[in-house]
């Protein structure tokens, strides 16, 4: 044979190689979730739960075709991953689960490299949260604290709107960040966005709860529990929303982006999925605890917090009970 006809031969089966990766990575991929599981989950003590009000304050999106989102999806299909704080008012106190956009977020991201504008900062800006608070008449005064999630730069963007409200955050990711051991991309953007406030560091070494290995009651009623959601980052946290009227809800920071991570289960593409996730093991344990959890429990929605269309869904219900609450419907 020729050199070149071997030359070709070689590209060919490069290429073939090639391919054939390429389809491997977007293909789905087996989760053991078939295994028989047995857990120790006790029906809370639902007599304690006060009412609690539950908003989301979307501040901006990014679109994104779903094969990304969702491994195995084949799908160029858009999906809009919405960046969002929370809003939840207890009677013992008003307080954000992540902190959405701050009004100036473009004058802290202006000195971020290339790629970070280009790939992270591409966001299309909505509304900033204090405008949000402002459109709700809640003062800056009125919020007790501000717990988070994780520590990545689009969960505390919105701190700046808010100087002085206390951060409560899991001690896990808080010396996690410290000692840079999660997938921060740009570590001093984090702390620059957390300015002078103060930090209240909490740990989940409560009981199990509802099949999750710990927990932590946030204000002892059993009505907001924290459990750990380790995986995105080493202290990725999840809450739970338990409430005397309207569905209860489970919180779910960056485990997932969109519903499909958990009812496949499926992470996202590989080269965002390692992009994202700070311990892939953990964070495939995760997927796999959630996907059990909604066979379980079908009637409690779990919310990402990109996860547009779960957040719009909520929204949609809850407006609806609200105003059949005030017309006494
Ligand atoms: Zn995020």
């Amino acid at each position: 044979m020729k050199l070149r006809n071997w030359a070709n031969l070689s590209a060919l089966a490069l290429g073939i190689a090639g391919t054939s990766l390429a389809l491997k990575s977007v293909l789905p991929q087996h989760f053991a979730t078939d295994q028989a599981y047995e857990t120790q989950e006790t029906f809370p003590d639902s007599s304690t739960w006060p009412e609690i009000e539950v908003t989301f304050l979307r501040c901006g999106h990014i679109t994104l075709p779903e094969f990304l989102v969702v491994r195995g999806a084949l799908s160029l299909v858009p999906h809009v991953n919405a960046y969002s704080a929370v809003l939840i008012r207890h009677p013992q106190g008003t307080f954000l689960y992540d902190s959405g956009f701050c009004s100036d977020i473009y004058t802290f991201l202006r000195n971020q490299s290339l790629l970070f504008r280009t790939l992270l900062g591409s966001f299309v800006f909505e509304q900033a949260l204090s405008s949000h608070l402002q459109q709700l008449e809640v003062k800056p005064d009125d919020l007790d604290f501000i717990l988070l999630s994780h520590l990545h730069w689009d969960h505390v963007s919105g701190i700046p709107d808010l100087p002085g409200v206390p951060l409560r955050i899991n001690r896990v990711e808080y010396e996690a960040a410290r000692a840079q051991l999660s997938s921060l991309h740009t570590p001093e953007l984090i702390w620059q966005f957390m300015g002078d406030n103060p930090h209240e560091l909490f740990d989940c070494t409560g009981p199990a709860y509802m099949g999750f290995r710990s927990s932590y009651d946030l204000f002892g009623d059993g009505s907001l529990v924290l459990v750990p959601l380790p995986g995105h980052t080493p202290g990725n946290t999840g809450l739970f929303i338990n409430r005397a009227s309207g569905s209860r809800l489970f919180l779910v920071g960056d485990a997932v982006w969109s519903a499909e991570n958990y009812t496949h289960p499926a992470t996202m593409h590989p080269i965002l999925w390692s992009m994202f996730t700070s311990d892939d093991a953990s964070a495939r344990q995760t997927l796999i605890d959630l996907h059990r959890f909604y066979h379980r429990h079908p009637e409690i929605p779990i919310i990402g917090m990109h996860d547009a269309h779960m957040q719009k869904a909520f929204m949609t219900i809850e407006e609806k009970r609200l105003v059949e609450i005030g017309t006494g419907l």
